[in-house]
Protein backbone atom coordinates (compact mmCIF):
# COMPACT_ATOMS: atom_id res chain seq x y z
CA UNK A 1 0.00 0.00 0.00
CA UNK A 2 1.06 3.15 -0.71
CA UNK A 3 1.78 5.82 2.77
CA UNK A 4 -0.81 8.59 2.25
CA UNK A 5 1.14 11.98 1.77
CA UNK A 6 0.11 14.71 3.79
CA UNK A 7 -0.92 17.05 0.61
CA UNK A 8 1.89 19.90 1.10
CA UNK A 9 4.08 17.45 0.64
CA UNK A 10 3.61 16.13 -2.90
CA UNK A 11 6.20 16.13 -4.51
CA UNK A 12 7.14 19.59 -6.39
CA UNK A 13 10.08 19.77 -8.45
CA UNK A 14 13.82 20.28 -6.10
CA UNK A 15 16.16 22.76 -7.90
CA UNK A 16 19.28 22.90 -7.23
CA UNK A 17 21.12 26.22 -6.57
CA UNK A 18 24.47 26.61 -7.01
CA UNK A 19 26.94 29.94 -7.11
CA UNK A 20 27.17 31.55 -10.53
CA UNK A 21 29.34 29.92 -12.57
CA UNK A 22 29.90 26.75 -10.73
CA UNK A 23 31.57 24.22 -13.01
CA UNK A 24 29.11 20.57 -11.07
CA UNK A 25 26.09 21.35 -11.80
CA UNK A 26 24.95 19.19 -13.90
CA UNK A 27 26.66 16.43 -12.40
CA UNK A 28 24.89 17.26 -8.85
CA UNK A 29 21.54 17.56 -11.14
CA UNK A 30 22.75 13.75 -11.99
CA UNK A 31 23.97 12.21 -8.74
CA UNK A 32 20.88 13.84 -6.84
CA UNK A 33 18.01 12.45 -9.50
CA UNK A 34 19.84 9.16 -9.34
CA UNK A 35 19.99 8.95 -5.67
CA UNK A 36 15.90 9.99 -5.76
CA UNK A 37 14.35 8.59 -8.99
CA UNK A 38 10.68 9.42 -7.40
CA UNK A 39 11.87 13.41 -7.50
CA UNK A 40 12.34 15.45 -10.61
CA UNK A 41 15.47 17.11 -10.01
CA UNK A 42 16.17 20.42 -12.32
CA UNK A 43 19.13 22.86 -12.18
CA UNK A 44 17.86 26.06 -11.28
CA UNK A 45 17.76 27.77 -14.44
CA UNK A 46 15.87 25.32 -16.21
CA UNK A 47 13.08 25.30 -13.99
CA UNK A 48 9.46 27.13 -15.16
CA UNK A 49 7.68 29.67 -13.33
CA UNK A 50 5.04 27.42 -12.32
CA UNK A 51 7.98 25.37 -10.26
CA UNK A 52 8.91 28.65 -8.71
CA UNK A 53 5.81 29.37 -7.56
CA UNK A 54 5.27 25.80 -6.13
CA UNK A 55 8.51 24.86 -4.82
CA UNK A 56 9.07 24.19 -1.12
CA UNK A 57 12.34 22.57 -0.61
CA UNK A 58 15.59 23.28 -2.89
CA UNK A 59 19.32 21.49 -2.45
CA UNK A 60 22.03 24.19 -2.58
CA UNK A 61 26.04 24.84 -2.96
CA UNK A 62 26.65 28.11 -1.77
CA UNK A 63 23.50 29.18 -4.23
CA UNK A 64 23.15 33.11 -5.12
CA UNK A 65 20.31 34.45 -2.31
CA UNK A 66 18.59 36.58 -5.68
CA UNK A 67 17.72 33.10 -7.04
CA UNK A 68 16.22 31.83 -3.91
CA UNK A 69 13.87 34.76 -3.41
CA UNK A 70 12.59 33.86 -6.67
CA UNK A 71 10.76 31.01 -4.51
CA UNK A 72 8.05 32.22 -2.48
CA UNK A 73 7.21 28.68 -0.99
CA UNK A 74 10.19 27.95 -0.19
CA UNK A 75 10.15 26.50 3.78
CA UNK A 76 14.02 24.89 3.42
CA UNK A 77 17.53 24.34 2.18
CA UNK A 78 19.45 21.26 2.45
CA UNK A 79 23.64 22.24 1.58
CA UNK A 80 25.64 19.71 0.12
CA UNK A 81 28.18 20.99 2.42
CA UNK A 82 29.05 20.78 5.85
CA UNK A 83 29.91 23.91 6.46
CA UNK A 84 27.36 26.64 6.21
CA UNK A 85 28.44 29.50 7.12
CA UNK A 86 28.19 31.62 3.77
CA UNK A 87 24.69 30.42 3.47
CA UNK A 88 24.13 32.06 7.23
CA UNK A 89 25.36 35.35 6.13
CA UNK A 90 23.63 35.28 3.16
CA UNK A 91 20.18 34.68 3.48
CA UNK A 92 20.54 36.94 7.01
CA UNK A 93 17.61 37.15 9.34
CA UNK A 94 15.39 34.33 7.90
CA UNK A 95 12.21 32.11 8.48
CA UNK A 96 13.79 29.38 5.79
CA UNK A 97 15.13 26.14 7.63
CA UNK A 98 18.59 25.34 6.52
CA UNK A 99 19.91 21.59 6.48
CA UNK A 100 23.59 20.99 6.62
CA UNK A 101 25.65 17.70 4.92
CA UNK A 102 26.47 15.30 7.91
CA UNK A 103 28.21 12.80 6.48
CA UNK A 104 29.87 9.63 7.73
CA UNK A 105 31.76 9.18 4.70
CA UNK A 106 32.93 12.90 4.44
CA UNK A 107 33.65 12.34 8.77
CA UNK A 108 35.87 9.59 7.36
CA UNK A 109 37.92 11.18 4.56
CA UNK A 110 38.52 14.54 7.16
CA UNK A 111 39.53 11.82 9.81
CA UNK A 112 41.92 10.45 7.27
CA UNK A 113 43.19 13.63 6.45
CA UNK A 114 44.31 14.64 10.41
CA UNK A 115 45.55 11.61 11.31
CA UNK A 116 47.67 11.99 7.74
CA UNK A 117 49.21 15.51 8.62
CA UNK A 118 49.28 14.55 11.84
CA UNK A 119 51.89 11.87 10.99
CA UNK A 120 53.58 14.69 8.86
CA UNK A 121 54.10 16.62 12.12
CA UNK A 122 54.52 13.78 14.49
CA UNK A 123 57.40 11.97 12.54
CA UNK A 124 58.67 15.58 11.72
CA UNK A 125 58.61 15.05 7.59
CA UNK A 126 59.14 18.94 7.14
CA UNK A 127 62.25 19.01 9.10
CA UNK A 128 63.61 16.03 7.08
CA UNK A 129 62.58 17.82 3.89
CA UNK A 130 64.12 20.63 4.97
CA UNK A 131 67.81 18.75 6.07
CA UNK A 132 67.73 16.91 2.48
CA UNK A 133 67.86 19.60 0.74
CA UNK A 134 71.37 20.72 2.33
CA UNK A 135 72.37 17.74 1.86
CA UNK A 136 72.52 17.04 5.62
CA UNK A 137 72.27 13.51 7.53
CA UNK A 138 70.89 13.36 10.83
CA UNK A 139 68.47 11.50 12.66
CA UNK A 140 66.30 13.50 14.68
CA UNK A 141 65.20 11.87 18.34
CA UNK A 142 62.02 9.94 18.04
CA UNK A 143 59.14 10.53 20.12
CA UNK A 144 56.13 7.66 20.56
CA UNK A 145 52.68 8.99 19.28
CA UNK A 146 51.33 8.17 22.99
CA UNK A 147 53.69 11.45 24.02
CA UNK A 148 52.12 13.60 21.77
CA UNK A 149 49.13 15.59 22.71
CA UNK A 150 47.00 15.81 19.38
CA UNK A 151 43.76 18.68 20.18
CA UNK A 152 40.75 19.01 18.67
CA UNK A 153 39.14 22.19 18.21
CA UNK A 154 35.68 21.43 17.46
CA UNK A 155 34.33 18.05 18.73
CA UNK A 156 31.46 17.84 16.16
CA UNK A 157 30.79 15.34 12.99
CA UNK A 158 34.08 15.68 12.19
CA UNK A 159 36.15 16.39 14.64
CA UNK A 160 34.59 12.92 16.59
CA UNK A 161 35.75 11.15 13.92
CA UNK A 162 39.50 12.52 13.91
CA UNK A 163 39.81 12.10 17.07
CA UNK A 164 38.89 8.28 17.11
CA UNK A 165 41.28 7.55 14.54
CA UNK A 166 44.09 9.57 16.52
CA UNK A 167 43.18 7.30 19.30
CA UNK A 168 43.55 4.57 17.16
CA UNK A 169 47.68 5.68 15.88
CA UNK A 170 47.97 5.75 19.34
CA UNK A 171 48.17 9.43 20.43
CA UNK A 172 47.13 11.24 23.38
CA UNK A 173 43.93 13.02 22.15
CA UNK A 174 42.07 16.03 23.50
CA UNK A 175 39.09 17.85 22.35
CA UNK A 176 37.02 21.02 22.49
CA UNK A 177 33.57 22.29 22.28
CA UNK A 178 31.09 24.45 23.30
CA UNK A 179 29.10 22.29 25.08
CA UNK A 180 30.79 19.38 27.55
CA UNK A 181 31.14 16.30 25.60
CA UNK A 182 32.02 12.70 26.41
CA UNK A 183 34.03 11.20 23.92
CA UNK A 184 35.75 7.75 25.00
CA UNK A 185 39.26 7.97 25.18
CA UNK A 186 39.61 11.49 24.59
CA UNK A 187 39.60 14.16 27.14
CA UNK A 188 37.40 16.50 26.84
CA UNK A 189 37.05 20.41 27.30
CA UNK A 190 34.57 22.94 27.19
CA UNK A 191 33.79 26.77 26.99
CA UNK A 192 36.26 29.37 27.20
CA UNK A 193 37.65 28.80 30.69
CA UNK A 194 38.58 25.24 30.25
CA UNK A 195 40.59 26.01 26.91
CA UNK A 196 43.92 27.04 28.81
CA UNK A 197 44.48 23.71 30.31
CA UNK A 198 43.59 22.24 26.91
CA UNK A 199 46.10 24.32 24.87
CA UNK A 200 48.83 24.47 27.52
CA UNK A 201 49.33 20.23 26.82
CA UNK A 202 49.04 20.80 23.45
CA UNK A 203 51.65 19.51 20.47
CA UNK A 204 49.92 19.52 17.74
CA UNK A 205 46.43 21.54 17.81
CA UNK A 206 43.76 21.19 14.55
CA UNK A 207 41.23 23.32 13.86
CA UNK A 208 37.69 21.70 13.14
CA UNK A 209 35.14 24.42 13.82
CA UNK A 210 32.76 25.51 12.44
CA UNK A 211 33.24 29.58 11.19
CA UNK A 212 31.05 31.46 13.28
CA UNK A 213 30.36 35.48 14.90
CA UNK A 214 32.16 33.44 17.90
CA UNK A 215 35.28 31.55 16.12
CA UNK A 216 35.89 34.64 13.35
CA UNK A 217 39.38 34.97 14.89
CA UNK A 218 39.51 33.07 17.76
CA UNK A 219 42.70 31.79 17.01
CA UNK A 220 44.72 34.53 17.56
CA UNK A 221 47.77 35.78 19.22
CA UNK A 222 46.67 34.83 22.85
CA UNK A 223 45.73 31.32 22.22
CA UNK A 224 48.63 30.62 19.76
CA UNK A 225 50.36 31.84 23.10
CA UNK A 226 49.06 29.16 25.33
CA UNK A 227 50.62 26.77 23.43
CA UNK A 228 53.96 24.72 24.17
CA UNK A 229 57.06 26.18 22.63
CA UNK A 230 57.48 24.43 19.10
CA UNK A 231 54.01 23.18 19.11
CA UNK A 232 52.33 23.15 15.32
CA UNK A 233 48.95 23.67 13.73
CA UNK A 234 46.32 22.40 11.55
CA UNK A 235 43.62 24.10 10.03
CA UNK A 236 41.27 22.61 8.21
CA UNK A 237 38.06 24.37 8.96
CA UNK A 238 38.04 27.92 7.80
CA UNK A 239 40.55 30.59 7.20
CA UNK A 240 38.96 33.15 8.78
CA UNK A 241 39.12 31.11 12.16
CA UNK A 242 42.70 32.31 12.11
CA UNK A 243 43.97 35.40 12.77
CA UNK A 244 46.60 35.96 10.01
CA UNK A 245 49.20 38.15 11.11
CA UNK A 246 49.24 37.09 14.33
CA UNK A 247 49.91 33.29 12.91
CA UNK A 248 52.68 34.76 11.11
CA UNK A 249 54.38 36.54 13.81
CA UNK A 250 54.60 33.10 15.99
CA UNK A 251 55.93 31.32 13.04
CA UNK A 252 58.69 33.82 12.80
CA UNK A 253 59.08 33.88 15.96
CA UNK A 254 59.68 29.68 16.37
CA UNK A 255 56.86 29.46 19.10
CA UNK A 256 54.68 27.88 16.56
CA UNK A 257 57.17 25.04 14.50
CA UNK A 258 54.49 24.66 11.34
CA UNK A 259 51.61 25.51 10.02
CA UNK A 260 49.42 23.00 7.66
CA UNK A 261 46.94 25.26 6.16
CA UNK A 262 44.15 23.56 3.84
CA UNK A 263 42.08 26.60 3.66
CA UNK A 264 42.21 30.48 3.68
CA UNK A 265 40.40 33.68 3.99
CA UNK A 266 40.57 33.99 0.10
CA UNK A 267 41.27 30.85 -1.92
CA UNK A 268 42.42 30.38 -4.09
CA UNK A 269 45.08 31.39 -1.89
CA UNK A 270 46.48 34.57 -4.29
CA UNK A 271 49.75 34.16 -5.77
CA UNK A 272 51.03 37.42 -3.86
CA UNK A 273 50.37 35.82 -0.29
CA UNK A 274 53.43 34.94 1.83
CA UNK A 275 51.90 30.99 2.77
CA UNK A 276 53.66 30.03 -0.29
CA UNK A 277 56.94 30.61 0.03
CA UNK A 278 57.30 30.53 4.04
CA UNK A 279 59.13 27.35 4.59
CA UNK A 280 57.62 26.02 8.26
CA UNK A 281 53.87 26.40 6.50
CA UNK A 282 52.31 23.63 3.88
CA UNK A 283 49.70 25.13 1.86
CA UNK A 284 46.86 22.68 0.30
CA UNK A 285 43.91 23.98 -2.10
CA UNK A 286 41.26 23.13 0.14
CA UNK A 287 41.36 19.52 -0.20
CA UNK A 288 41.46 17.77 3.31
CA UNK A 289 38.11 16.66 2.73
CA UNK A 290 36.00 16.69 -0.53
CA UNK A 291 32.29 16.12 -0.48
CA UNK A 292 31.45 12.77 -2.24
CA UNK A 293 28.59 13.51 -4.49
CA UNK A 294 27.37 10.07 -4.43
CA UNK A 295 27.59 9.86 -0.45
CA UNK A 296 25.93 12.90 -0.44
CA UNK A 297 22.92 12.63 -2.28
CA UNK A 298 21.89 9.11 -0.66
CA UNK A 299 22.16 11.01 2.28
CA UNK A 300 19.67 14.00 0.76
CA UNK A 301 17.58 11.91 -0.83
CA UNK A 302 16.51 9.86 2.34
CA UNK A 303 16.35 12.97 4.34
CA UNK A 304 13.42 14.62 1.62
CA UNK A 305 12.08 10.95 1.81
CA UNK A 306 11.37 11.67 5.33
CA UNK A 307 10.55 14.79 4.73
CA UNK A 308 7.77 13.60 2.44
CA UNK A 309 6.10 11.06 4.57
CA UNK A 310 6.20 12.53 7.44
CA UNK A 311 6.72 16.55 6.87
CA UNK A 312 9.61 16.30 9.36
CA UNK A 313 12.94 17.96 8.84
CA UNK A 314 16.58 16.94 9.97
CA UNK A 315 18.30 18.62 12.82
CA UNK A 316 18.44 22.28 10.71
CA UNK A 317 20.80 25.00 11.39
CA UNK A 318 20.64 27.34 14.74
CA UNK A 319 20.74 30.66 12.98
CA UNK A 320 21.97 32.34 15.70
CA UNK A 321 24.51 30.73 16.75
CA UNK A 322 25.75 30.03 13.14
CA UNK A 323 26.45 26.50 12.86
P1 LIG B 1 29.73 20.34 13.66
O1 LIG B 1 29.27 18.91 13.69
O2 LIG B 1 28.70 21.43 13.70
O3 LIG B 1 30.75 20.52 14.89
C1 LIG B 1 31.25 21.74 15.29
C2 LIG B 1 32.01 21.58 16.60
O4 LIG B 1 32.57 22.85 16.95
C3 LIG B 1 31.09 21.18 17.76
O5 LIG B 1 31.77 20.30 18.64
C4 LIG B 1 30.81 22.51 18.46
O6 LIG B 1 30.52 22.42 19.83
C5 LIG B 1 32.16 23.20 18.27
N1 LIG B 1 32.01 24.65 18.39
C6 LIG B 1 31.28 25.50 17.65
N2 LIG B 1 31.40 26.77 18.10
C7 LIG B 1 32.22 26.71 19.18
C8 LIG B 1 32.71 27.67 20.09
N3 LIG B 1 32.39 28.96 19.98
N4 LIG B 1 33.54 27.26 21.05
C9 LIG B 1 33.87 25.94 21.19
N5 LIG B 1 33.43 24.97 20.36
C10 LIG B 1 32.61 25.35 19.37
O7 LIG B 1 30.63 20.61 12.38
P2 LIG B 1 31.46 19.53 11.53
O8 LIG B 1 30.57 18.77 10.61
O9 LIG B 1 32.33 18.76 12.45
O10 LIG B 1 32.34 20.51 10.59
C11 LIG B 1 33.23 21.47 11.13
C12 LIG B 1 33.71 22.42 10.04
O11 LIG B 1 34.63 21.76 9.17
C13 LIG B 1 32.62 22.90 9.07
O12 LIG B 1 31.88 23.96 9.62
C14 LIG B 1 33.43 23.33 7.86
O13 LIG B 1 33.75 24.70 7.95
C15 LIG B 1 34.73 22.52 7.98
N6 LIG B 1 34.91 21.61 6.83
C16 LIG B 1 36.07 21.71 6.11
C17 LIG B 1 36.30 20.85 5.04
C18 LIG B 1 37.58 20.93 4.24
O14 LIG B 1 37.70 20.25 3.20
N7 LIG B 1 38.58 21.69 4.63
C19 LIG B 1 35.34 19.89 4.70
C20 LIG B 1 34.18 19.81 5.45
C21 LIG B 1 33.97 20.68 6.52
P3 LIG B 1 29.18 21.66 20.35
O15 LIG B 1 29.51 20.18 20.17
O16 LIG B 1 29.06 22.03 21.77
O17 LIG B 1 28.07 22.13 19.47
Amino acid sequence: MKPNLIPNLIPTVIPFLAAPGYAHTQAWVQALQTAMPEEQIVAFDDMTDEAKATCKVAIVANPNPAELQQLPQLQWVHSVWAGVERLVADLGNTDLKIVRLVDPQLANTMAEAVLAWTLYLHRDMPAYARQQAQKKWQPREYVAARQRTVSLLGLGALGEAAARSLLQAGFTVCGWSRSPKSVAGVECFNGENELPEMLAKTDILVCLLPLTPDTRGIINASMLAQLPQGASFINFARGAIVNDVDLRASLESEHISHAVLDVFDIEPLPMSEWHWQYPHVTVLPHCSAPTDRKTASAIVAENIRRYRLSGGLPQTVDIARGY
